[in-house]
């Protein structure tokens, strides 16, 4: 097999999986951030998108608002979170528990809706409707308010923050050069510019999130808003998704008793802190689940914008002469489908992707 030199500008999850997939597959990796290399969230930074996330798997919930290659390139992935969690020993929080999905009684709809969706895909057998019994042995500390659920025993979550500094232990090391804290100038085919100096390479692979924007028009922020607690006092162990006519809240496990609450989702690329309006809906929606919640303590509230194309579907774009390939918009679905978008297109690299793949619809040709 052919082995390639790689310039990967952004260490995001998607830059991650295509510096992890390409190393295993023998490929030459050098990393270009402009954040440092372990970021923890003590620098004067704000928090980059891939540490914001809640890390939710979920390609069967995610349907109710996603086209179905979002949930096949989800559903392909699990199993390479999997394989990357058995790679790294376990070092990093990986869980594989499934997912729930409540509503309140005057919200029952929702449920129905997403029900509805799931049947339309032939997805119907993805899930199970649970009784309140069923429920409380899944999750007995959910609020006794839910007199059913939805169960997905296939859905996962990871721990953004452990996978970040389990990469940096295990993948740093394997690549020839890593240049952190390092702002990318200009990217083309074969060559980036930094502040520091020019570099080539035989493919440059664009993962900015949304710094690739000069470069990508329609590329847009989608301002999403979370916040992590700390509740020694209740034990939930899987991500809850609290369906609503208005939003859709959801609250993810964490390690040391840790909840990410989110997360919100508007059209606007704001960075400013969350609002109190924000903050207001997403506590009360965890102190719906458990109204022990109310003792818990505030850790952190974090604001991001997702990069989004208009469809908010993903694209890897390939230059015409070859040398750049970039990969955007995966908007809430970072750590959903990156595992499988990293091999499509390192696949469609090497010339390797079948037309037929369903996923050849993430793939699009350009002039650059
Ligand atoms: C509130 C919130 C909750 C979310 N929850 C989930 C979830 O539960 N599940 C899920 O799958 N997804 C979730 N997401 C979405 C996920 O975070 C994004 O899809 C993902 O972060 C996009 O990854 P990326 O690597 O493409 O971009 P990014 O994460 O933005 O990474 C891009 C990297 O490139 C670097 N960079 C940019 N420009 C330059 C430059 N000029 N020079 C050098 N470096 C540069 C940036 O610093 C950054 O490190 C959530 C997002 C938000 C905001």
């Amino acid at each position: 097999m052919q082995k390639l030199s790689l310039g990967i500008v952004g260490a995001g999850v998607m830059g991650k999986m295509v510096g992890l997939f390409a190393l295993s597959r023998g490929h030459r990796v050098t990393y270009f951030d402009n954040n440092p290399i372990l970021f923890d969230g003590t620098q004067e930074k704000i928090i980059p998108c891939s540490l914001v996330a809640a890390g939710m798997l979920s390609p069967f919930c995610e349907l109710e608002k996603a086209d179905l290659i979002i949930s096949k390139l989800g559903e392909d992935s699990l199993p390479l979170w999997e394989g990357i969690s058995k790679d790294f020993d376990g070092s990093f929080y990986f869980d594989r528990k499934g997912g729930i999905v409540v509503s309140h009684p005057e919200d029952k709809n929702e449920v129905f809706n997403l029900l509805r969706k799931l049947k339309q895909h032939n997805l119907r057998h993805v899930c199970e409707e649970v009784s309140k019994i069923k429920l409380n042995s899944l999750e007995p500390d959910l609020s006794s308010s839910f007199m059913e659920a939805l169960y997905f025993p296939n859905e996962g979550h990871v721990d953004p923050l452990s996978f970040q500094k389990a990469f940096v232990e295990k993948i740093i090391p394997q690549c020839d050069e890593c240049h952190f804290n390092t702002e990318v100038l200009d990217i083309g085919p074969h060559k980036i510019e930094t502040n520091k100096g020019h570099y080539s390479f035989d493919y440059v692979i664009d993962c900015r999130g949304l710094g690739a924007n000069k470069d990508l028009g329609s590329l847009r922020g989608v301002r999403g808003e979370v916040i992590k607690v700390q509740a020694p006092g209740v034990k939930i162990s899987r991500p809850v998704r609290l369906m609503h006519p208005r939003y859709q809240i959801y609250v993810v496990p964490r390690p040391k008793d840790c909840y990410l609450i989110g997360a919100t989702s508007l059209e606007s690329e704001d960075f400013s802190p969350v609002s109190v309006r924000s903050a207001l809906e997403l506590l009360s929606a965890l102190y719906s689940l458990n109204s022990s919640f109310s003792e818990a303590r505030i850790l952190e509230m974090n604001v991001q914008c997702r990069p989004a194309f208009t469809s908010n579907n993903p694209k890897i774009i390939f230059s015409k002469g070859g040398g750049l390939i970039r990969v955007n918009g995966l908007y809430r679905h970072g750590y959903l489908i990156s595992p499988k978008l990293a091999e499509v297109l390192l696949d469609r690299m090497i010339g390797n992707l079948e037309s037929h793949s369903p996923f050849f619809e993430c793939c699009s040709w350009e002039d650059l």
